[in-house]
C-alpha cells in the first residue's frame, strides 16, 4: 500500500504524487485526496462505501461463505495461508463488500472491491457476493453500483475464477432485461477479468480521476511490445479520450453524481412489478439432470504431465480452425468484418453444414508456419475480431442457426492499440451476450484456451476439448512469473493450474473430453477430424430440442453454479 495506510499512531504521511507532508486527519477530511497535488489515493471497501451513501443508510449484506480451495493451489505458500493473511490484514472476508444504502435518497445495491485483500482479485466467492448483490438489486428493482479495484481473475482458483466473468455478467443481463440500471465506477487499479467483465459491460462507466485500466497489464504490454507506453495509456482521461468510459469523477463529487445519475434514470423506470418469467415447460427433463458424458470412444486418456499438455496444445501442427472447416464441416462461406472499420484475421467465422444442418462457426485462427501465425497475430483477437464474434452470434440467434465455437488462442491481444480500441468492453459484451444468446451454443477448446480471450467464445451450452487442449485463467509462464520466482516455474504452475482436459471434467468446466489419436492431433488430423465431427453431432443434436428460453436457463445454472456449488459440496463433505 501506499504511504497513506490507516495507521493510528501515523499522524503524517507522504503523498506519493508530490511527496508533501501531510497531516493525516486532513487528508482523510479532504477524502483521502492530496490538497497539494490531487493525487487519489487508493480506499479500501469500507471507507469508499462510506463516502458514497448516504449518512446512516447502510446496510451490510452477508459475506460469509464456505472456505473455497477449489483446486488445491500451491504455488510457493499453499493459497489458504494467503487467504488468512489476506483476512488478517484487511478484516474482511473477502474482496468485495456489498451492500443496500441510498445515495441522494434514491436506493441502491453496492458491490465494492477491495484491492487491498489478494489485489482485489476476482474468485468463486467474490463472483458469488457479487452476483447475489446483483439478485438482490433484481428484487428490490434498484440500480446495481458497482466500485472496482482489481488485478484480475484469481489465479489460486484456476479457470474456475475464470468462471466467474461469465456468472457475474449474467447477473447484469439479468437487471438489463429488467430495465434496471447498471453503473461500474472503475477506481485505480482496474484491470484483467474484472475489466473484461463487470466492469464495462455495466449501462454506465464512470472513472474515477486517476483511475487506470485496462485487459492486460502495461507491463506485459510494454514486455511483449518492447516498447515505451504512450503518455497516460489506459488513464482515465485518455479511456475517456477513446470512448471507452461515459465520465471522469474526482472523488469529492462521486456522490452527487451517482445521486444525480440515479435521480435522472429512476423517471424514466418504469414502476411497474417485475413479470414473472415465463418458461415453457422442458421437452427434454433430462438435459437439465443428466450427468455430463464420459469421455466418447471409451479409451481413458492416459496420464500426462501438465506441461508436456501444453507443449502438445501448442504444437505448430495441430489442426487449426480453418483445418476444422475443411475436415469436420461442410461448404463453409467466410463472412467478414465487424461493420465498424476492421476484418480481425485471428477470428474466422461463416455458415456452415455440419451432418447437412447449418451452423454459425466461429474460432480463432492460428496457422502452421511462422508468416501464418504472424498473419493470423498468433490467434490472439482484437477488439474488432471480438466484434466480428459478436457481429455473427446475434446473425446465428435472429436466423436460428446454432453456434459452434472452435477456441484456439494464447490470449487475448497484449497490444496498445487493441486496449486503446477496448478490448476489456468487446471481451465483457461477447460474455454477456453469450449468456442470454436465444439460439444453441456448442464450444470446443481445440487447442489453447488463454483467460479472457477464449472465454469470449466459450459461453455455452455444452464444453467439449480435445484431450491435448489445455484451458486457463492465465498462462503457465504468467502464472509462475507472478507466484514463483521466476518464469522457469512454468512446469509447476502448470500442474498447480489444473488445466488439462481430464482436470476440467472433474471440475465440471468441461462436459466432454474428446479422445486424441495416440499420435495426438498434429499426427493424425484426419482421425482426429472424424472424433470431433462424432462429439459435436452427439452434443449438438439433444439441443436443438430445447426451447431457445430453456436453453438459456440452463446456461445460466450452468454458470451460476460454478464456485459455491463446489464449496457447498467440500464443506458437506467434511
Ligand atoms: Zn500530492
Amino acid at each position: 500500500m501506499t504511504a497513506t495506510a490507516p495507521r493510528e499512531e501515523q499522524l503524517w504521511s507522504r503523498c506519493p504524487g508530490c511527496a508533501s507532508l501531510l497531516y493525516r486527519k486532513r487528508l482523510r477530511r479532504n477524502l483521502d485526496v492530496c490538497p497539494e497535488c490531487g493525487e487519489h489515493a487508493r480506499l479500501g471497501a469500507p471507507e469508499r462505501l462510506r463516502q458514497l451513501v448516504d449518512p446512516g443508510s447502510l446496510r451490510l449484506l452477508p459475506d460469509q461463505l464456505p472456505e473455497t480451495d477449489p483446486i488445491d493451489f500451491v504455488d510457493v505458500l499453499p493459497y489458504p495461508h494467503r487467504l488468512s493473511a489476506a483476512r488478517a490484514s484487511t478484516g474482511l472476508a473477502e474482496a468485495v463488500v456489498c451492500a443496500t444504502a441510498t445515495i441522494g435518497a434514491h436506493p441502491a445495491v453496492l458491490a465494492v472491491m477491495d484491492f487491498r485483500f489478494l489485489g482485489g482479485s476476482l474468485g468463486c466467492a467474490v463472483g458469488e457476493l457479487i452476483t447475489r448483490a446483483a439478485e438482490r438489486a433484481l428484487d428490490d428493482r434498484v440500480p446495481l453500483i458497482l466500485v472496482t479495484a482489481s488485478g484480475g481473475a484469481r489465479m489460486q482458483e484456476g479457470v474456475l475464477s475464470l468462471m466467474q466473468m461469465a456468472t457475474v455478467s449474467q447477473a447484469i443481463a439479468a437487471l438489463r432485461e429488467a430495465g434496471l440500471l447498471t453503473v461500474s465506477v472503475l477506481t485505480d487499479p482496474t484491470y484483467g477479468g474484472v475489466a473484461a467483465s463487470f466492469a464495462t459491460n455495466t449501462d454506465l462507466v464512470l472513472a474515477e480521476s486517476g483511475a487506470r485500466m485496462g485487459f492486460a497489464g502495461p507491463r506485459v504490454i510494454r514486455q511483449v511490445t518492447g516498447r515505451a507506453l504512450p503518455e497516460g495509456f489506459q488513464s482515465a482521461d485518455v479511456l475517456l479520450r477513446h470512448g471507452q468510459v461515459d465520465m471522469v469523477v474526482q472523488r469529492r463529487a462521486l456522490r452527487a453524481r451517482l445521486g444525480a445519475l440515479l435521480a435522472a434514470t429512476r423517471a424514466a423506470r418504469p414502476a411497474r412489478p417485475p413479470v414473472p418469467r415465463q418458461e415453457p415447460a422442458p421437452r427434454r427433463e433430462r438435459l437439465a439432470d443428466a450427468p455430463a458424458a464420459t469421455p466418447g470412444g471409451g479409451d481413458t486418456p492416459a496420464v500426462r504431465d501438465a506441461w508436456d499438455t501444453v507443449r502438445l496444445a501448442r504444437h505448430p501442427g495441430r489442426p487449426t480452425t480453418l483445418d476444422y472447416l475443411d475436415s469436420v464441416f461442410d461448404g463453409f462461406l467466410e463472412l467478414h468484418g465487424d461493420r465498424l472499420g476492421g476484418d480481425c484475421p485471428a477470428v474466422v467465422g461463416g455458415v456452415a453444414r455440419l451432418a447437412d444442418r447449418h451452423v454459425m462457426v466461429i474460432g480463432h485462427q492460428k496457422g502452421h508456419t511462422t508468416a501464418e501465425l504472424v498473419a493470423r497475430n498468433f490467434g490472439m483477437a482484437s477488439p474488432s475480431g471480438h466484434r466480428k464474434a459478436l457481429r455473427l452470434m446475434r446473425l446465428a440467434a435472429r436466423l436460428g442457426l446454432p453456434v459452434i465455437t472452435l477456441v484456439d488462442t494464447p490470449g487475448a491481444d497484449p497490444g496498445v492499440s487493441a486496449e486503446e480500441q477496448g478490448q476489456a468492453a468487446a471481451i465483457a459484451e461477447n460474455i454477456l451476450t453469450l449468456t442470454v444468446l436465444p439460439t444453441p451454443v456448442l464450444a470446443v477448446i481445440t487447442g489453447e484456451g488463454g483467460s479472457g480471450g477464449a472465454l469470449a467464445l466459450a459461453v455455452a451450452d455444452r464444453v467439449l476439448m480435445l484431450e491435448n487442449a489445455v484451458y486457463s485463467v492465465i498462462s503457465p509462464e504468467g502464472c509462475a512469473a507472478i507466484l514463483w520466482p521466476d518464469r522457469s516455474a512454468a512446469p509447476q504452475a502448470a500442474r498447480a493450474l489444473k488445466l488439462t482436459a481430464p482436470d476440467l471434467r472433474r471440475l465440471g468446466v468441461v462436459d466432454e473430453v474428446v479422445p486424441e489419436p495416440t499420435a495426438a492431433a498434429h499426427g493424425d488430423p484426419a482421425e482426429t477430424a472424424h472424433r470431433l465431427r462424432a462429439a459435436l453431432l452427439s452434443n449438438l443434436l439433444p439441443l436443438l430440442d430445447v426451447p431457445p428460453a430453456m436453453l438459456v436457463r440452463l446456461r445460466r445454472q450452468r454458470f451460476r453454479r460454478f464456485g459455491m456449488a463446489r464449496a457447498n459440496a467440500r464443506a458437506g463433505a467434511r
